[in-house]
C-alpha cells in the first residue's frame, strides 16, 4: 500500500476544512487535505452558495413583479428553470476553482477519497484507484453533517427532496409541502413560493424558525401569507402516498388529521453529525449521545492528534463558526495560543424578511441576570429603507440597564444578513449603547437604524418618539 507522510491532515473540505488547510499552510505545517467529493463541501456545493444564487434570483422575479408601482414598466417576468439552474451551478464553479486555487496556491495536497482512521496517527484514503495509508502527527476532522431522514420520508430525489435536491432546482413545482419549519425549509420554502409555487409549511413545534424573536417570526410569516404560502405548527408530518398523479402527506396538527395535497415534498427537519465510519471511536475519540465528538476549547478531541471542527462537533451548525474553529484548531496545531472564546457568534437567515441575531434576546438577557434594557427602530421610519420600497421590520437592541453595555442586536428587514455584521464588532469589542449611538453612520444607509436603536434605547433616538419605558407586567402566579 502507497504511504505518505505530513506535518497535518485534515479531513472534509468544507468551510471548516479548507480553512483549516490553508491556515496550517501559512503556519509552515506540511499539510494535506482529504475529500470524497467537491472541494467545499456541502456550503460551496449544496447550501449556502447555491440558495443564496436561487435567492438573489427569487428576489429578481420579485423586483420585476413591483417595479410597475415604482413606475419602472416590464413584462410580467417567466423563469427560465433550466438557466437559472445554470446560473447556479456557474456560481458554484467559480467558487469551487477558486478553493482549488486557495489550496495549491498555499502548497496543501489535495487527496480525493475516503478516509479512516487506522490509528491515532495514521488513516487510510480509499478512491477508485486504490488505498493509500497516510500518516500524520495530527489531524483536523471536519466531516460536517448530512440531512436527518424521518420515519415516511425517505428522500427519493424526486418525489421527497432533502435540501441537496431542493437547491438543485430539478423544476417548480405547482405545490409543495415543506416539512419543518427551521432555516432550511423556510428559506427554501420561500424561494419556491417567489418562483411560483404554492407552498405549505408543516412545523412541529409552536413556533417556526425556533429560538428566533417572535416579532421577527410575525413578520417572516406575514411575508410568507403575501406570497400565499400556509404555515401550520404545531403540525407533524406523518407519511404521504400517491394518489393518481398527486402526492399526499399526512399530518397531525394540534393532535388532528390534516392531508395536504401536493407535487413535490421537501423535508428538512434538521442535521446529522457525519461522525460514523471514519473509525474514530474505535482510536478512542469520543462521540456524545447525539453523535456530535466532543472537543475541549481548542477543538481537540479525547485523542491528543486528533481536533474535530464545525457540525461534527455540535451547534450551531453554522459554516462561519466552522471556518472559525478551522483556523483555531490550525493554529493549536501549528504551536499558537488559540482556543474557542467568541463573544459574538452572528445568525443570518435569509427569508423574506431576512432575520439576523448576534448575542443574546431580552429574555436570555433576563435569564443571564442583567435587568436589560431595549431599543427599537423600526425601517419604516428610514429615510433609505422607505427610498428602497423596503420598509418591513426593525433593529431591536438589547443592553444592560445599569452599565448600559450592548448585550444583544436582532435585525429583521432589508439587508438584515449585512447589517448583523457591525452588531457583531460592537459586540465583541464590547461596546456600550453609547459607542454605537455616538457613532457617525453614513447617511442616506440602512446601517442608521442600528444606531437609531441604540439612541433609542438611551431614550435619545432623533427618528422616533423616545416613550417613557412601560414597566414589565409580573406574571401572575
Ligand atoms: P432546523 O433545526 O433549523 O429546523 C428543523 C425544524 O423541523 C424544527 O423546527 C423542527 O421542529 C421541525 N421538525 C422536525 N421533525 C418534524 C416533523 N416530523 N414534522 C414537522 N416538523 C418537524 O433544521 P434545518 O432547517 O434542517 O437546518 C439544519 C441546520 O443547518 C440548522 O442548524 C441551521 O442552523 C443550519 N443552516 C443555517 C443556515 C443559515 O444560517 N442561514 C442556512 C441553512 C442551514
Amino acid at each position: 500500500m502507497p504511504s505518505s507522510t505530513f506535518d497535518a491532515v485534515v479531513i472534509g473540505a468544507g468551510p471548516g476544512g479548507y480553512v483549516a488547510a490553508i491556515r496550517l499552510a501559512q503556519l509552515g505545517k506540511k499539510t494535506a487535505l482529504v475529500e470524497r467529493e467537491s472541494l467545499g463541501g456541502v456550503c460551496l456545493n449544496w447550501g449556502c452558495i447555491p440558495s443564496k444564487a436561487l435567492i438573489s434570483a427569487a428576489n429578481l422575479v420579485e423586483d420585476v413583479r413591483g417595479a410597475a408601482e415604482r413606475g419602472v414598466l416590464v413584462d410580467a417576468p417567466r423563469v427560465d428553470v433550466a438557466k437559472l439552474r445554470a446560473f447556479k451551478d456557474a456560481v458554484v464553479k467559480k467558487l469551487v476553482g477558486g478553493v482549488g486555487q486557495l489550496e495549491k496556491g498555499n502548497g496543501v495536497e489535495v487527496i480525493k477519497g475516503t478516509a479512516r482512521f487506522v490509528g491515532p496517527g495514521a488513516i487510510e484514503v480509499t478512491s477508485a484507484a486504490g488505498t493509500q495509508r497516510v500518516e500524520a502527527a495530527a489531524f483536523i476532522v471536519a466531516t460536517g453533517s448530512r440531512p436527518i431522514e424521518i420515519p415516511g420520508f425517505a428522500f427519493d430525489g424526486k418525489d421527497v427532496w432533502s435540501a441537496r435536491e431542493a437547491v438543485d432546482l430539478p423544476e417548480v413545482p405547482r405545490r409543495l409541502v415543506v416539512v419543518g419549519g427551521g432555516v432550511i425549509g423556510l428559506e427554501l420554502g420561500t424561494v419556491y413560493a417567489k418562483l411560483g409555487a404554492q407552498v405549505t409549511f408543516l412545523e412541529a413545534l409552536p413556533q417556526i424558525l425556533s429560538g428566533i424573536d417572535p416579532e421577527a417570526v410575525r413578520l417572516v410569516q406575514k411575508g410568507l401569507r403575501q406570497r400565499e404560502a400556509t404555515v401550520h405548527v404545531n403540525a407533524k408530518a406523518r407519511g404521504w402516498e400517491r394518489r393518481g398523479a398527486e402526492l399526499v402527506v399526512r399530518a397531525e396538527v394540534d393532535g388532528k388529521p390534516l392531508e395536504v395535497a401536493c407535487d413535490r415534498i421537501l423535508v428538512a427537519v434538521g442535521m446529522r453529525p457525519n461522525s460514523e465510519g471514519l473509525g474514530l471511536a474505535e482510536v478512542g475519540v469520543k462521540i456524545g449521545p447525539r453523535g456530535f465528538v466532543e472537543v475541549d476549547e481548542q477543538c481537540r478531541s479525547s485523542v491528543p492528534t486528533i481536533f474535530a471542527i464545525g457540525d461534527l462537533t455540535g451547534p450551531p451548525l453554522l459554516a462561519h463558526k466552522a471556518s472559525k474553529e478551522g483556523e483555531i484548531s490550525a493554529e493549536v496545531v501549528g504551536g499558537r495560543k488559540s482556543a474557542r472564546d467568541w463573544v459574538a457568534m452572528p445568525g443570518a437567515i435569509f427569508t423574506d424578511p431576512e432575520v439576523a441575531a448576534v448575542g443574546l434576546t431580552e429574555e436570555q438577557a433576563r435569564a443571564a441576570g442583567h435587568e436589560p434594557v431595549t431599543g427599537k427602530f423600526a425601517f419604516a421610519a428610514l429615510g433609505r429603507a422607505i427610498a428602497m420600497d423596503h420598509t418591513e421590520g426593525f433593529v431591536k437592541v438589547v443592553g444592560d440597564k445599569a452599565s448600559k453595555l450592548l448585550l444583544g442586536v436582532t435585525i429583521c428587514g432589508p439587508e438584515a444578513s449585512d447589517l448583523i455584521a457591525e452588531a457583531a464588532l460592537a459586540l465583541e469589542m464590547g461596546a456600550y449603547l453609547e459607542d454605537v449611538a455616538l457613532t457617525v453612520h453614513a447617511h442616506p444607509t440602512l446601517s442608521e437604524a442600528f444606531m437609531e436603536a441604540c439612541k433609542a434605547a438611551l431614550g435619545e433616538a432623533i427618528h422616533a418618539l423616545n416613550r417613557p419605558e412601560r414597566p414589565r407586567r409580573e406574571a401572575k402566579a
